[in-house]
């Protein structure tokens, strides 16, 4: 019969090491972070409107030569050379009427 000793439960676990997990998801924050930052921002990218009670929505689009240029939306996001623009509801609401 084996009995697992308390040194056993201890050995493996990595006390006062870097844990690399915490790295690697720190460099993925900071890969990510100017979306979220200009989430964060909270101000349509579209119509300028801001405010923390309002909710903001990404929009995106797969190509950039998808757009036509047509909407102001679509000028908005050829203008700042981005697949992404952050929108306040009610932008969204028309850039999917429009699209
Ligand atoms: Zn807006």
């Amino acid at each position: 019969m084996m009995v697992a000793k308390f040194s056993d439960f201890k050995r493996g676990t990595a006390y006062g090491t870097p844990n690399i997990d915490t790295v690697k998801n720190h460099i993925h924050f900071s890969t990510r972070n100017s979306l979220e930052s200009r989430l964060k921002a909270c101000k349509c990218e579209l119509c300028g409107v801001e405010g923390d009670g309002i909710s903001f929505e990404i929009h995106h689009v797969n190509k950039m030569k998808n757009l036509k240029g047509k909407e102001q939306w679509e000028l908005a996001m050829i203008a700042r050379k981005r697949k992404t623009l952050v929108v306040c509801k009610e932008c969204h609401k028309k850039i999917y009427h429009s699209s």
